[in-house]
């Protein structure tokens, strides 16, 4: 069974935590008792095999909290025609047990085009929610609590962008999805960290240009710099979870656990990826860990991923760096209920918005579907031009 070890960060600004224990099983347990509902004979038989994924990662203690809720909300899904799109760094009983597609952005951008359901739940932040709507503006697209931002994309708005566009004519603008959908009209073509090397190495090469901007993230930024030896002019933002990790974090565990495999996500500071041993997206992270197995691993990415990954790889241990999201975790078991009971909290976009921010997206989709692409480590940083 995979062992999840907590490793408080000391040089980072994180505490230990339990991602589940921010809003918590008695925080559930109360959820269901308000709305009716109970952990019954009839809801343990609807739920019981769903136990199964995540036991190793949810106490069986806390499971009667979850799982009327869980038997609740996948009835509801059925009789509504609704899907929930969950992203890698949701928790556990979410990921696992109402998710109908799991993945990362990327991933989750391309169910929510594909899927003949007439009601997107987005279990994610508010971006990816606009993401769902601007590819699917026939369906409902419903965000479970309207607080799940992200603060990369509150870092910089559409304006901006006309300004940087003014600055720069004729050099490609590339924008990350973690980004609002005024933001992405502006754009010439979307990425994510599975793609973002390969999307700006495609826009020099269609744009015939020697520099890329790429926004808004200053550190994927600098990592893409360092993998392409493109020009990337860059912005500001920053990942509040990613920015936090530090090189003396990376040393602290690897003093406390010998052989212990460093996972980094690109979103990390320069200095972070250079020092880990792999480093790419969250899927690619995933796919390291579920095929490389190694022994004991830590994911410099969102305290979920690790238990969601543990339970796919249950032989394998799991040091946990307890850098939670804020945003991601107001999504919850509860709000997903209320989401899909009263039809709460609906994203819409105005039409020429979405149409122009489907534009990019869909330039990203249309490139060659490949696996998501590692970073390479142990690179200098590079240098980008900052706006
Ligand atoms: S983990 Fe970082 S990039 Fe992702 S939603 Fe949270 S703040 Fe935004």
């Amino acid at each position: 069974m995979a062992r999840i070890i907590d490793a408080p960060l000391t040089h980072g600004e994180s505490g230990g935590c339990d991602p589940r224990a921010v809003h918590g099983s008695w925080g559930a347990l109360n959820a269901a008792a308000q709305r009716g509902l109970a952990y019954t004979p009839a809801a343990r038989t609807k739920t019981d095999a769903l136990y199964e994924r995540v036991k190793h990662v949810v106490p069986a203690i806390e499971w009667p909290a979850y799982a009327p809720l869980i038997a609740a909300i996948n009835e509801m899904k059925h009789e509504k025609n609704a899907v929930i799109l969950a992203h890698n760094y949701m928790t556990s009983e979410i990921f696992h047990c109402v998710g109908d597609f799991r993945g990362d952005s990327l991933q989750l951008a391309r169910e929510a085009a594909a899927t003949d359901a007439s009601i997107i739940v987005q279990a994610g932040v508010h971006f990816m929610a606009e993401t769902s709507k601007c590819l699917a503006p026939e369906k409902t697209v419903l965000i479970p609590d309207l607080r799940a931002g992200c603060s990369l994309a509150a870092s910089i708005t559409g304006a901006d962008v006309r300004l940087i566009k003014a600055r720069y004519p004729g050099v490609p603008v590339v924008t990350y999805v973690n980004t609002s959908a005024e933001v992405k009209a502006e754009s010439d073509v979307c990425c994510t960290s599975s793609n973002a090397a390969a999307v700006v190495e495609w826009a020099a090469r269609a744009w015939n240009s020697e520099r890329v901007i790429l926004l808004p993230d200053e550190f994927l930024a600098k990592n893409v710099a360092a993998q392409t030896g493109i020009k990337i002019i860059a912005w500001h933002g920053r990942c509040e979870v990613h920015e936090r990790f530090s090189v003396e974090d990376i040393a602290e565990m690897r003093a406390a656990h010998p052989g212990l495999v460093v996972l980094a996500h690109p979103e990390c500071p320069p200095d972070v990826m250079a020092a880990a041993d792999f480093a790419g997206s969250t899927a690619a992270l995933q796919d390291y860990v579920v095929e490389k197995r190694p022994a004991k691993v830590v994911l410099l990415t969102e305290c979920s991923m690790s238990d969601n990954v543990a339970a796919a790889a249950p032989d394998v241990d799991f040091i946990r760096p307890c850098n939670l999201c804020p945003h991601m975790k107001h999504i919850t078991l509860e709000g997903i209920y209320d989401a899909l009971k009263y039809m709460q909290h609906e994203v819409t976009i105005p039409e020429d918005i979405r149409v122009r921010a489907k534009h990019a997206i869909d330039a990203m989709l249309a490139l060659p579907k490949e696996r998501p692409r590692a970073f390479a480590t142990g690179r200098p940083e590079a240098a980008v031009e900052l706006v």
